[in-house]
């Protein structure tokens, strides 16, 4: 066959540790074709020598033979090859020097092939916990430097066996450059550790002591993709208190690894939709509805809420484990409340010694902390509620956004972001920024996101609030910093998303934002473009007693309403000394902030209808509600109009008269939000509207106003990739400081 051409392929997307080179190299070896192929910053190149035929047809089936994680997003022609070798080759990797964006992979779950091999005892890596493959396996939470290959990752201290070293070297092979390849003789190994420290067993003696020690109620570390775990029996009452006593954490529901698809089966309901997130590579914990009557789990797992957040497992080690178990277990963060999760084995023995009576730990290092991911399913559409594990990084494409600017974020379900190689990459949740391991953990982020893309930040983006130490930290930076109005950055970031311009109606309704006017915001209507933004519409003001205590304390918002609107009736839950203090101190606005809130609102008529006074976390009252009102159909009771505000008093004073049963209350509650969207959007006339901000994590809501909208004429939009909630500020605030920097023409926002 005569030799007519020789191409140089730039392929970009997720080509990297997916096993996109074998495919390539079989490929090329099928159709006679020389060259090589390599990865690079940004992707592949792929050279390719041999007849105009076979490439084309290289080219053409190329898409079709992909390994399930892979996807190629764009290939450009980039010149002519220089030294092609005789045959087909794997290069090793470009030089990393000033390499950008490569698609890095998420951490993937364990795949068939994997799991088959550890459940055959003639297999070579039976029973072995970090099996892997370039389907399957660590990623994300093991490389260091880009680009992945083995030398970059915290795999880079063991040196694979003979065995190992052929199946990596050989093109059949499944295993043919999987950078985390390894195998009982030469890869990472179990241990067994005391509370204070001491090694008691190893390899596969740790994982039944393991299991031994849950299967008496023990609380045991286990350390896994993106740190440790705290597990215990999730059908031990007295076990599931105990773990909840020494965590402080008091009511907070806890996730539940499940050790199979069937084991979820008798104990929650599980939708299709629901059911292909649990099994997706992601592994992400999905909130289910628990059956009504199923006794397989202990009450004090999920206190008074009809959901549970469901796994199974991800790794080899907790198929191991659950497999020996046969029993679901808790499975949450390995942390004080609050804290950030603990990634090393002497740090997870110093803060977690006094929670965990045993480690099951293991040596192969975590390059960065990740918390699970976290997901609802809601009318067959996904709601994030936080990425982590298994998600991240997330990047969009922010096309023409030069290298280097970074978001901060907020300061509640903190994530950051930079730009690199034309895209907006957000770092996995960090968490709120009130504790300082947190903040320092954000730090962490920051420089890790940017070392990682081999980039300098130029350029910053933050919060209006002076306060939040997301913009505190960018402030020390010595760059530039543009501020970005919270509910703004919101909208912007379900625009950004969606691949919207605007303008658009932006409905943001969440717990807290500084507003333009000083005020506190959080029950916003803004019109708005990605670079501006005018404020349409708002919930009507109340007044909010005591900072903080405020925003745990719905009692306090129920107080704020009531005398908002002239009525002297108390709000349950305080007695008359203190109800006469706090009067005094609204009288004299002493420690007295005005918010537009909704999730305020939620909170205060959580309060009057007696579902929840004092909140062990963010979002609790709001939760009840939501879980209360479940899918009743309601009838909305009357609100109105006072200037742009929309006013709440009327629906107030309905509810406290009709005194139904809380939740048709409830029910009546969320219609009635519902119809206030429906209301605003008919005065403004914008036919997109989106939806975000922290209350669209509520399912009821979001569903009904999507629905709402939808019937009315418009087009409504929502997040599906980013959390509602203050995760997607990051993302935001790029959108925003992109449009307004680099004004339409310059830069194209048209987002894929
Ligand atoms: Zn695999
Ligand atoms: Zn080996
Ligand atoms: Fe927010």
């Amino acid at each position: 066959m005569p030799e007519v051409k020789s191409i140089l392929l730039r392929m970009r997307g997720r080509v990297q540790g997916v096993g996109f080179r074998p495919v390539v190299f079989r490929l090329a070896c099928e159709l006679g074709l020389r060259g090589w192929v390599r990865n690079d910053a940004s992707g592949a190149e792929v050279a390719l020598a041999g007849s105009e035929k076979a490439i084309a047809e290289f080219r053409a089936t190329l898409p079709g033979r992909l390994p399930a994680a892979a996807e190629i997003r764009s290939v450009e022609e980039v010149g002519e090859p220089t030294g092609l070798p005789a045959g087909f080759e794997i290069r090793i990797s470009a030089d990393a020097g000033g390499m950008r964006t490569a698609g890095i992979l998420p951490d993937l779950a364990t795949c068939p092939d994997c799991l088959r091999e550890i459940l055959d005892p003639n297999d070579r890596r039976y029973r072995y916990p970090f099996a892997n493959c370039t389907h399957c396996g660590p990623r994300y939470s093991i490389i260091e430097r880009l680009p992945y290959d083995r030398d970059n990752t915290t795999m880079r201290g063991f040196a694979m066996c003979p065995a190992c070293e052929a199946e990596y070297r050989d093109p059949g092979n499944r295993r043919f450059h999987a950078q985390p390849n390894a195998c009982p003789v030469c890869g990472p190994s179990l241990s067994w550790v005391s509370a204070n420290g001491s090694v008691l067993a190893l390899r596969d003696e740790a994982l039944r002591a393991a299991a031994e020690a849950l299967r008496g109620g023990r609380i045991v570390a286990v350390k896994g993709i993106g740190g440790f775990h705290l597990m215990v029996d999730a059908r031990d009452g007295a076990a599931v208190r105990r773990l909840r006593e020494r965590k402080h954490r008091d009511e907070k529901p806890f996730a539940v690894l499940f050790p199979s698809m069937a084991a979820i089966e008798p104990v929650c309901e599980g939708s299709a939709a629901e059911k292909k997130c649990l099994e997706s590579a992601a592994a992400p914990i999905v909130l289910l509805k628990k059956r009504e009557g199923a006794d397989g789990l202990a009450g004090e797992v999920a206190p008074g809420l009809p959901w549970i957040g469901a796994m199974v497992p991800y790794t080899p080690l907790h198929q191991l484990l659950m497999r020996e178990l046969g029993f679901p277990v808790v499975a949450t963060s390995g942390n004080l409340t609050d804290e950030p999760i603990c990634v090393d084995n002497e740090e997870a023995v110093m803060r977690l010694g006094g929670i965990a009576d045993f480690f099951l730990a293991h040596d192969r290092p975590i390059a960065r902390p990740m918390d699970d991911s976290v997901m609802a399913v809601s009318e067959g559409e996904p709601i994030l509620m936080r990425r982590g594990r298994g998600l991240s990084p997330y990047s969009l494409p922010l096309p023409g956004a030069p290298d280097g600017w970074v978001a901060a974020g907020a300061q509640m379900k903190s994530a950051v972001a930079i730009t690199a190689g034309g895209n907006a990459v957000m770092s996995p949740h960090i968490g709120d920024l009130d504790h300082e391991g947190s903040v320092r953990l954000w730090v962490r982020a920051l420089n890790d996101l940017t070392a990682l893309h081999g980039l300098t930040p130029v350029a910053a983006v933050a919060d209006l609030h002076p306060a939040y130490a997301s913009t505190q930290g960018v402030e020390e930076l010595g760059v530039p910093v543009q501020r970005v109005q919270h509910h703004h950055a919101h909208i912007a970031a379900c625009m950004a998303e969606n691949g919207l311009e605007g303008p658009v109606l932006g409905i943001a309704w969440d717990g807290t934002g500084l507003g333009t006017d000083g005020t506190v915001w959080g029950g916003e209507f803004l019109v708005c473009t990605r670079a501006e933004f005018r404020r349409a519409a708002w919930l009507r003001p109340f007044s909010l007693i005591g900072g903080d205590a405020a925003a745990r304390e719905p009692r306090r918002a129920a107080l704020g309403v009531l005398r908002e609107m002239g009525s002297a009736h108390s709000p349950p839950g305080w007695s008359k000394g203190e109800l006469g203090v706090l009067d005094s101190m609204l009288q004299e606005g002493l420690n007295v902030v005005r918010t537009s809130s909704a999730g305020r609102l939620f909170d205060a008529v959580a309060s009057l209808l007696g579902v929840c006074q004092a909140m062990s976390h963010e979002g609790q009252a709001a939760m009840r509600l939501e879980a209360l009102a479940g899918d009743m159909p309601a009838d909305p009771y009357p609100f109105a109009w006072q200037g742009n505000a929309v006013d709440w008093a009327p629906m107030i004073e309905t509810m406290l008269r009709f005194r139904e049963p809380v939740a048709v209350a409830s029910a009546r509650f969320h219609a009635t939000l519902v119809e206030m969207m429906v209301a605003v959007a008919k005065r403004e006339q914008v036919k997109d509207v989106c939806l975000s901000g922290g209350c669209f994590q509520n399912r009821r809501l979001l569903a009904g106003g999507v629905k709402r909208l939808r019937a009315e004429g418009f087009r409504a939009w929502q997040h599906r990739e980013i959390p509602p909630n203050d995760a997607g500020i990051c993302l935001g605030q790029l959108a925003v400081a992109m449009a307004r920097t680099f004004p339409r023409g310059r830069i194209p926002v048209s987002l894929t």
